[in-house]
């Protein structure tokens, strides 16, 4: 008998979706919060693969031929979908990857919202104009839809990571090829399902393409695979590194979303009625296991202590439990491997002269659980451990006494992701946003807010380790678009530009 979830989506008889013994071929889909199987999922071979990117190919050449506000329609219906399975996926989520309910429900109101924007979008695919310094010519841009774009996604945003993709490049032209990760296919194929079942049913078949399967068999092949112009990436720096390389060595283009390590800085004045709980949610949501999530704090030497203190009781009001369960703010980590990395961070925190404040163990509450840390590092600030991204909901604390010192520490890792700064002062707060690139060199730099969180009209993304990619709004579609230089003569007399004479 399958998980009510998967009847209420109407993919407990996905052709993909098998019982959860496990077996050559296929993946079992386990609960975080109880261990407990929830099915089995199918995983592709190369030749399924490849037929999967043909039939992309081929609705490509199809749907690049439909008006953009028409794809836009389409995009708009998928949205409407989303609101009605909203709850149903929202729970989905929530039992593959363990985050809590309003968090699951939150991820796929960004898939709401995403394709709300894209809806707009779709009549704003604007190129510019501009004057020819030649008598009698005409220069413009066009944006042309690219091709059959293949996505791959991180475990921690099952559904809204490929609808940030998945929604700007149906409206641009794009067809998509989703290869998500094995630790969250069953939200994969129900998501995927809801925009292929629309977009069929408007007339658009194959549009969204879902392939399921191991790294070194679909994956390679798809970062591999000249038919997709285009990989955008979502996972570890170490991933990114990989498929980057890869897929320059075929010319094709990267967007690569990968890991962050984010700071916050809390200056000598900053208002700590504001700055406690954002810090608190930034830090423990998700179970640290969000991109942005904050893993250090910047704190004045003069109120460190303070600080400290109102945060580890904050921490020790945080309930930590089943996921899906009212009240509950920490669900589990995804799995015995992230405990692994969370119990070894701790330990090297500690060796390398940490202090441990609060959690930092196993907690009873379940296989996966933990109980989120609070470290302070060393008066020298010295940390090596703090410098690498650990998937896990730890928090170290740093000092500092001015604030281009701060502002240094909070540039001082590989990951230039998220960063925020909680100030009254107008002068630090526009010093961490400076104009000339001598603040915050992260790509999201936030005043009296949290470091994670981010609204889907920005453009998202981070520099450095984090990979340099933009998804989402602001002019993040151009990614998935190609550009044509125009130039028209209307003359009868052939100009050469530079003034270049050849007769
Ligand atoms: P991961 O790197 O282990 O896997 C991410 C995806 O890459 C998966 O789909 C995986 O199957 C795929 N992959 C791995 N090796 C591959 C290969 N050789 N070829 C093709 N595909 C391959 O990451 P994860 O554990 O799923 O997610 C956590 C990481 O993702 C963290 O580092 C987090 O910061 C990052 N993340 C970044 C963003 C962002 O927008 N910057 C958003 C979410 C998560």
């Amino acid at each position: 008998m399958s998980h009510p979830v998967l009847q209420a989506l109407g993919i407990a008889n996905d052709p993909r979706v098998t019982d959860p013994a496990a077996r050559e071929g296929v993946v079992t889909v386990t609960n975080p919060a109880n261990g407990q199987a929830i099915a089995g999922v199918k995983l592709d071979d190369a030749a399924t693969y490849d037929k999967i990117v043909d039939a992309s190919v081929a609705a490509f050449k199809k749907w690049r031929e439909v008006p953009a506000p028409e794809r836009g329609l389409v995009v708009r219906a998928i949205g409407d979908e989303f609101r009605k399975h909203q709850a149903a996926l929202g729970e989905l989520v929530s039992l593959e990857v363990g985050k809590i309910r309003a968090e699951g429900l939150g991820e796929v109101q960004e898939t709401i919202d995403i394709a709300d924007f894209a809806v707009g979008l779709s009549r704003q695919l604007y190129g510019l104009t501009m004057p020819s310094e030649r008598p009698k010519h005409a220069m413009r841009e066009l944006w042309l839809p690219l091709g059959p774009i293949g996505v791959i996604s991180a475990f921690n945003f099952p559904n809204a990571v490929w609808a940030w993709n998945a929604m700007l490049a149906g409206v641009c032209g794009d067809s998509v090829v989703w290869k998500p990760s094995l630790l969250a296919p069953l939200t994969a194929i129900a998501s995927n399902a809801i925009a292929e079942r629309v977009a069929g049913g408007m007339g658009h078949p194959g549009v969204f393409q879902l392939t399921i399967g191991a790294d070194q068999v679909v994956g390679e092949r798809m970062i591999a695979d000249k038919r997709l112009p285009l990989i955008s990436a979502t996972g570890s720096s170490r991933m990114g590194k990989h498929v980057g390389q890869v897929v320059a060595g075929r010319f094709g283009r990267v967007l690569l979303e990968l890991g962050g390590n984010n700071a916050a800085i809390v200056d000598a004045n900053a208002d700590l009625n504001l700055a406690i709980p954002a810090i608190v949610f930034a830090a423990v949501g998700t179970a640290g296991q969000r991109c942005t999530t904050t893993r250090r704090l910047i704190v004045h030497e003069s109120i460190v202590d303070e600080v400290t203190k109102r945060l580890i009781a904050a921490y020790k009001t945080i309930r930590i439990g089943d996921p899906l369960a009212e009240g509950t703010l920490v669900g589990p980590l995804v799995n015995g491997r992230a405990v692994e990395g969370f119990l070894s961070a701790i330990a090297a925190a500690k060796s390398q002269g940490g202090t441990l404040l609060t959690g930092g163990e196993k907690s009873p509450v379940g296989p996966n659980y933990v109980t989120p840390a609070i470290v302070r590092a060393p008066a020298s600030n010295q940390l090596p451990i703090a410098m690498d991204e650990t998937f896990a909901p730890i928090l170290y604390i740093f000092t500092f006494k001015t604030i281009d010192e701060a502002i240094a520490l909070n540039n001082s890792v590989h990951q230039g992701l998220s960063s925020a700064i909680f100030t009254d002062s107008l002068r630090h707060a526009e010093m961490f946003l400076s104009p000339t690139g001598s603040g915050s060199d992260c790509g999201i730099a936030n005043v009296n807010a949290g470091t994670s969180g981010a609204e889907i009209g920005g453009a998202f993304g981070g520099e450095k380790e984090t990979g340099g990619g933009r998804e989402s709004g602001s002019d993040s579609w151009k990614a998935y678009m190609r550009r044509q230089t125009c130039t028209i003569n209307f003359g009868r007399e052939l100009k050469l530009a530079q003034g270049i004479r050849f007769d």
